[in-house]
């Protein structure tokens, strides 16, 4: 056994792998950019390595910095994770020539199946067929057109070194081939350093599967079954379970032979994914490519195998042989898995970056994640923040656990697409398994339509934020409620702006716990009580995190955050009582109703002076002095403006 990992990589995925190997008695050494000094993988390691500045290309993808990270921390060895250096061959053979174990398979491995041309050659050489294509070292555009117009459009145009959905176009008719040709290389070029490209016949509707596989250094080689991953945006998985809904044990059993096959063929020895492509309505997957590393969605294989992926790839590079027969590997039930990302999918799914205030995950559910409160979503790398996966005895019940896990899962401070992962769960195609990868394009054709801001969503963000001020007894507010009276305990003008733009002007009343909010027209009777938010016989949960003026609120997974710009200091008022200014103003917009005092009166201080009508509230304008109303300003019926003085009562000593 070894004593010491280095994990090259951040985020939920260098969490992940601490994880086990923390179980496993091994000790973790962290990496981290100047980005991510206090990133959560940073604190939950034994050691971390600074390894550089923010931008990945200075830090994560620095061969050198990595190695002699490992050499300087006396790592035994070395997990990639996924993305970065995890499909490097040059990392894999620095680390080899450093002494230094790299967790994953050999590298003549990693380079076959690195390049989709040489890997989709390769494969067809071991019998498993690709997508019918052009693969050919002729990178010339002529030999590109003409590999097209013999394939049949639609194509896919691919760089041959892509990954992630990089590089990749889709081309429906001949004069659209020659700018895609283009841009694909130009892309591949910028993103990969390569600009070689491979042409693809388009499968028009189709699914993705992908068969786990798991190898060792004595020859064994056993597939842990399949995942569906057609769930995509930009060609890149959303949503991905195992295993596969709706597919025949005819299809079940061409991709694990399939997907052996070519391991054999290229004596893989570590864990390793063959992807695979297949027209709905088809039975033939056709080979995409393998991605020789841990996956992105390896947690829903081990929630039907009962099987720790990471520790399987461990035990693998040390040389251990794997510790079951394929026989000895069983499926059971149900596991899917979304993933979490800072995003905004009303925005077209715009990546967002900020500071996270708060996080509630659900109970009862695995949560992957690489964040927590206090963590910061910065430029630099990829928007993945968490993963939620959800395990049931069938694929229903996994369904409605991710999906009410979602809606009890709150992220404040940053926009995430939790929404989104909710509305995609349960769509009808989704739930009945025929989503193909097409599915966002047939749900949300217009793009994804976030669910309109109303007015009971301010007054609710309202509410959550002047029940606070009276708990908190530490502004202005604090003594309001209980020192105007017994009917109207407090009457306030807030406006709740939300972080879409929405502005909301209310007047607030409210008596212990219950309030009463008019917006425009609109009356909502709210209240709020252990930790539940009450509207009319209805009680529900909600989840909120308040700072100062700014409210964060969470309900069923919809997040919405909300400035709160309160109008009126009224305690402050109340404070000066006796001392006032004598001057009546009002401090909204209104209309006066009636004027109860007659120039030259002597009043007592709390004397009604005149009321007014402001958002369907009648209110009373008392005398803050005791003295002689010496001018009136406003007469029944009129309209008047917030900060106009409508009376003066001068103080009589
Ligand atoms: P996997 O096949 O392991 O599920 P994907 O195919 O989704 O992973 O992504 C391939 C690689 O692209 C991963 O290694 C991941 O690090 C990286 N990646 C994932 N999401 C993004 C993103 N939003 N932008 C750029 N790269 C990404
Ligand atoms: P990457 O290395 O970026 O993961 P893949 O070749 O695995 O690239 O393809 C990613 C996704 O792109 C697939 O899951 C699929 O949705 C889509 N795709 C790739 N090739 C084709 C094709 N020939 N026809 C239709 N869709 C394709
Ligand atoms: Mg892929």
């Amino acid at each position: 056994m070894i004593n010491s990992i280095l994990i090259a990589n951040r985020g939920e995925i260098a969490c992940r792998i601490i994880k086990t190997a923390k179980a496993m008695g091994i000790e973790t050494i962290a990496v981290y950019s100047e980005a991510d000094k206090n990133a959560l993988h940073v604190r939950q390691a034994d050691r971390a390595v600074s390894i550089g500045a923010a931008a990945a290309a200075e830090s994560y993808l620095v061969i050198e910095r990595l190695v002699e990270a490992a050499r300087i921390s006396g790592a035994d060895a070395v997990h990639p994770g996924y993305g970065f250096l995890s499909e490097n061959t040059e990392f894999a053979a620095a680390l080899k020539q450093a002494g230094i174990i790299f967790i994953g398979p050999h590298a003549t491995a990693i380079a076959k199946m690195g390049d989709k041309i040489e890997s989709k050659r390769l494969a067809e050489k071991a019998g498993v067929p690709g997508v019918p294509g052009y693969s050919g070292n002729d990178q010339s555009d002529a030999a590109l057109i003409s590999a097209a117009l013999e394939i049949g459009f639609p194509v896919m145009v691919k760089a041959s070194a892509g990954g992630g959905g990089k590089g990749m176009r889709r081309v429906y008719a001949e004069q659209e081939l020659g700018e895609a040709i283009k841009l694909a290389r130009l892309e591949a070029k910028a993103s990969f350093g390569d600009e070689r490209l491979l042409v693809e016949k388009l499968i028009q509707n189709p699914r993705h599967l992908e068969v786990q596989l798991a190898g060792d250094k004595h020859g064994n080689i056993i597939h842990l079954f399949e995942r569906d991953c057609s769930v995509q945006r930009n060609n890149q998985k959303i949503l991905e379970e195992a295993p596969a809904p709706n597919l025949s044990d005819a299809v079940r059993q061409k991709l694990f032979e399939r997907a052996i096959k070519l391991a054999r063929a290229i004596e893989y020895d570590s864990l390793g994914t063959v992807e695979f492509i297949m027209d709905a309505a088809d039975d033939e997957p056709a080979f995409l490519e393998m991605n020789t590393r841990l996956q992105v969605e390896h947690p829903v294989t081990e929630f039907v195998t009962g099987l720790d992926l990471v520790e399987l790839q461990i035990r693998s590079a040390i040389g251990e042989a794997l510790p079951y027969q394929q026989d000895q590997i069983c499926l059971n039930g149900h596991a899917i898995e979304a993933r979490l990302t800072a995003e905004a999918p009303a925005r077209n799914f715009a990546p967002v970056t900020g500071r996270i205030e708060s996080i509630l995950w659900p109970c009862h559910i695995r949560i992957d994640s690489g964040v927590a409160a206090g963590s910061e979503i910065t430029p630099f790398y990829d928007s993945m923040i968490a993963k939620v996966i959800s395990y049931g005895t069938d694929r229903a019940s996994a369904v409605a656990k991710l999906t009410h896990s979602l809606s009890q899962t709150a992220i404040f401070g940053i926009e995430t697409n939790i929404s989104f992962l909710i509305d995609c769960l349960s769509r009808d195609s989704f739930k009945q398994g025929l989503a193909t990868t097409k599915f966002l394009e047939i749900e949300f054709p217009d793009g994804w339509p976030a669910p309109p801001i109303i007015a009971e969503d301010a007054a609710k963000a309202l509410a959550l934020w002047f029940d606070r001020q009276t708990i908190r007894r530490e502004d202005g507010f604090a003594s309001l409620r209980v020192t105007q009276g017994a009917d109207l305990c407090a009457r306030c003008f807030l406006t709740a702006k939300a972080a879409e733009g929405e502005v909301f002007t209310a007047c607030l009343t409210s008596q212990g716990e219950a309030f009463s909010i008019n917006i425009g027209d609109d009356r909502f009777d709210l209240s709020i009580k252990d930790g539940m938010l009450n509207n009319g016989h209805v009680k529900s949960h909600y989840s909120s995190y308040i700072s100062d003026k700014t409210v964060y609120i969470a309900e069923n997974g919809r997040q919405l955050q909300w400035s709160i710009a309160p109008q009126i200091e009224f305690a402050a008022n109340t404070e000066k009582a006796g001392l006032g200014s004598g001057h009546i103003k009002c401090d909204m917009p209104g209309t006066i109703t009636d004027i109860l005092v007659t120039k030259g009166e002597e009043v007592a201080a709390g004397t009604p002076i005149i009321t007014m009508e402001s958002m369907k509230l009648l209110m009373t304008l008392s005398s803050d002095v005791a003295g002689r109303v010496s001018e009136l300003h406003a007469a029944t019926g009129d309209l008047v403006n917030a900060g106009d003085v409508l009376a003066i009562i001068e103080e009589t000593s």
